[in-house]
C-alpha cells in the first residue's frame, strides 16, 4: 500500500512505486511512501494562504481548544498507534507509550498553557518608549506570527512526539504546519494526521503531510516560513546551508545528535542512594526505545575508584533485559528501527572498541527472543569501559544511536569538567550527587555546553522526571553539535514562530495596535 500525502487540502496519491517501510523484527515490507509528482511549491502556498488565514481568524484560547480536540482524537486512536509503532519501529508497549503518550501529553500541555493567553492574537513587549518631546511620537515592540508556514523535517525515532512537540506551539502561535516525517517510520505520523484531518478539527490548510524523500523541499521555502529540523548533525549541516535557506535568511532550528553524559559525584560511592539511582537511570536510558533517543546517556562518568563497580552494577542489570520481538510479553527491548541503523551501530561499536573494552554485551552469541537474528535489526545492549578517556579518540564524538554506553573514570574535578566538555555541546547531562559544594562548582562549569542539566540526590530519589524525558514546560535543545536549537520550554517555544517588530508612531496608533495583544512576559512564565 502506497500512503497518500495530505497537501493542498486533499489526500493525494503519489506517483511511482515509492520506498517501502519495513518491520524491523521480520524484515517484512509494510507500506510504501513517495513524494514523487507532488507540487511542493503549490502545497506550501496553499498552507500559507488558506491555513494562515484560518488560524489568524482564531485567538489563542480558540487555538488552544483545537489542540485539546487534537489530543482527544489521538487518544481515541492510541491502540492503533501502538500497533503501528510495534510493527514499523519494533517498539515495545513502553517505547510506543514514550512516543505516543509523550505526544498527547505535550499537546495537552499547550492546550492548558493557551488558557493563560485568553483572546489575544499576538504579543506586546514592554511599555511605550517615548521618542519625541510632548509625547506625540513613540515606539512599542510587538511579537507577531510569521505569515508563512512552519516546515518540520523530522527524525525517524519519534514519529509521534517529534511531530506534535513542534506542531502544538506552532498552531498555538497561529502558524500552519507542513510535516515531512523521516521515511523509515513515516507511517505513524501519516496515520495521526489522517485521523486529525478526518475529525475536521483544524481549519483548511493548517496541517499538511508529505511522506517520502522530497529532496527539493527547501527550494520552495520563503522568508515568511520557518524550518525546524531534527536529525543527524551531518544532515543538519547540509540543510541549514541550503542555498535558498541562506539566500532568503529562512529561520532554521536544528535539533541534532549529542553524546550526553551521566556523572556520578565523588561523594556517591556504592551503597549510596545516588549510586543506585544512577545505575537504574543508565540502564533505562540504554534500553528505552533501544537507545534510539537523542537525549540518551552515551557517556557515564564515575570517580576512578568506583568506576568498575558502577560498570559491574549496570552490566548486571543489563543482563536481565530480555531483547527480542516486542510481541512477546517477556520482551523489554526490541530491535533498532532498520537494518541500516543496525549496520551504523555496528560500525560505531567498532570505533568505540578502539578506545574501550566490552564490559557487557558486544553481540557475540547474542540471540534475540522469539525472532530470527538474521532478519531483524537487533543490537545487544552493550556497555563499554574506557580506561583512559583523556586520550580516547572516538568516545566523546561517536553517537551510537542504539543501546550502547561507555563508562569513563575520572581522576579529579578539573579532569571531569574537561572530559564532559569534549562532547562539544549536548542536549543533557545528569549528575548524581549529594555534595552541594561539588554541584555548585560542576553545574556552572558544564552548563554553557548543555541545554539541560539534571541534578539528582537522595532527597529527589525516584521522583525525578528522567535523564532522557523531555518535559514540554522545559527547554529542549543544546549548543554545538546538538544543533544549537531551542524547542519547547512552555510558551517560550512560540518565540520561534513569532517575529519581533518595533512600531514607531503616534501613541494612539500604538495603543490601538496593542489592544488585542498579550503581554510578552507571559512567554517566559
Ligand atoms: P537524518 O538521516 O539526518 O534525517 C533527518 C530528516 O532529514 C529525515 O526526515 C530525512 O528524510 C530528512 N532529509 C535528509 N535530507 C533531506 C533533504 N535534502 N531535504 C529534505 N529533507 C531531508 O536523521 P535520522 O536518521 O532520521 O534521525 C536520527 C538522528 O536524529 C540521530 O542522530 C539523533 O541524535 C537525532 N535526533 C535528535 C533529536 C533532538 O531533539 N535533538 C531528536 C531525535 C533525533 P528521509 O528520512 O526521507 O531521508
Amino acid at each position: 500500500m502506497l500512503l497518500k500525502n495530505f497537501v493542498g487540502g486533499q489526500w493525494r496519491s503519489p506517483q511511482g512505486e515509492g520506498q517501502p517501510l519495513f518491520d524491523p523484527v521480520s524484515g517484512e515490507p509494510l507500506v510504501s511512501v513517495s513524494a514523487e509528482g507532488v507540487d511542493i511549491g503549490g502545497a506550501l502556498a496553499y498552507a500559507r494562504e488558506t491555513g494562515g488565514a484560518g488560524l489568524a481568524a482564531l485567538n489563542f484560547a480558540q487555538r488552544g481548544e483545537l489542540l485539546g480536540r487534537i489530543a482527544d482524537v489521538l487518544t481515541a486512536h492510541r491502540a492503533d498507534y501502538f500497533e503501528i509503532s510495534r510493527r514499523n519501529a519494533g517498539a515495545t508497549e513502553g517505547d510506543a507509550s514514550f512516543d505516543v503518550d509523550g505526544a498527547i501529553f505535550t499537546i495537552k500541555t499547550y492546550a492548558r498553557l493557551a488558557r493563560n493567553l485568553g483572546d489575544g492574537r499576538g504579543f506586546v513587549e514592554g511599555g511605550e518608549i517615548p521618542l519625541a518631546k510632548g509625547g506625540v511620537f513613540a515606539a512599542r515592540h510587538f511579537l507577531l506570527p510569521v505569515s508563512g508556514v512552519a516546515v518540520f523535517i523530522n527524525a525517524f525515532n519519534f514519529p509521534a512526539w517529534g511531530l506534535w512537540e513542534k506542531a502544538a506551539p506552532a498552531l498555538l502561535a497561529g502558524v500552519p504546519v507542513f510535516i515531512k516525517p523521516a521515511t523509515p517510520t513515516a507511517w505513524l505520523a501519516q496515520r495521526m494526521v489522517e485521523d486529525v484531518v478526518a475529525a475536521g478539527v483544524l481549519p483548511a490548510g493548517a496541517i499538511s503531510i508529505l511522506c517520502g524523500s522530497p529532496r527539493d523541499l527547501l527550494d520552495h521555502v520563503t522568508e515568511n516560513d520557518v524550518v525546524s529540523f531534527t536529525g543527524s548533525a551531518h544532515t543538519a549541516a547540509r540543510l541549514r546551508t541550503h542555498p535558498n535557506v541562506v539566500a532568503r535568511s529562512v529561520r532554521f532550528n536544528v535539533e541534532a545528535d549529542s553524546v550526553n553524559s551521566a556523572i556520578l559525584g565523588p561523594d556517591a560511592g556504592p551503597g549510596s542512594a545516588e549510586f543506585d539511582l544512577m545505575v537504574k537511570e543508565v540502564v533505562r536510558e540504554m534500553t528505552v526505545k533501544s537507545g534510539q533517543k537523542c537525549t540518551a546517556i552515551r557517556r557515564v562518568f564515575a570517580p576512578r575508584e568506583v568506576a568498575r563497580q558502577l560498570a559491574g552494577a549496570v552490566a548486571s542489570r543489563l543482563g536481565r533485559v530480555v531483547v527480542g520481538d516486542p510481541a512477546d510479553p517477556e520482551v523489554r527491548m526490541g530491535p533498532l528501527v532498520s537494518k541500516a541503523q543496525q549496520q551504523a551501530a555496528s560500525e560505531g561499536l567498532a570505533l568505540l572498541r578502539e578506545d574501550a573494552v566490552v564490559a557487557h554485551g558486544g553481540g557475540q552469541d547474542f540471540a534475540p527472543r522469539a525472532a530470527a537474528p538474521a532478519a531483524g535489526a537487533f543490537v545487544q545492549p552493550t556497555l563499554l569501559y574506557c580506561e583512559q578517556p583523556l586520550s580516547a579518540r572516538h568516545v566523546h564524538d561517536v553517537e551510537i544511536f542504539g543501546p550502547v554506553a561507555t563508562v569513563l573514570p575520572y581522576d579529579d574535578e578539573a579532569g571531569l569538567v574537561a572530559l564532559v566538555r569534549r562532547g562539544r555541546g549536548s542536549l543533557v547531562a545528569s549528575v548524581y550527587s549529594g555534595d552541594a559544594a561539588f554541584l555548585q562548582r560542576l553545574v556552572p562549569a558544564i552548563a554553557d555546553l548543555h541545554g539541560r542539566v539534571m541534578v539528582v540526590d537522595a532527597a529527589v530519589g525516584s521522583q525525578h522526571t528522567g535523564h532522557g524525558n523531555v518535559m514540554p514546560t522545559c527547554l529542549h535543545g543544546g549548543p554545538g553539535r546538538a544543533g544549537g536549537g531551542e524547542e519547547l520550554g512552555g510558551l517560550r517555544a512560540l518565540g520561534f514562530y513569532l517575529r519581533r517588530v518595533v512600531v514607531q508612531g503616534p501613541p494612539s496608533h500604538l495603543a490601538a495596535l496593542a489592544a488585542n495583544k498579550v503581554d510578552a512576559a507571559l512567554l517566559g512564565a
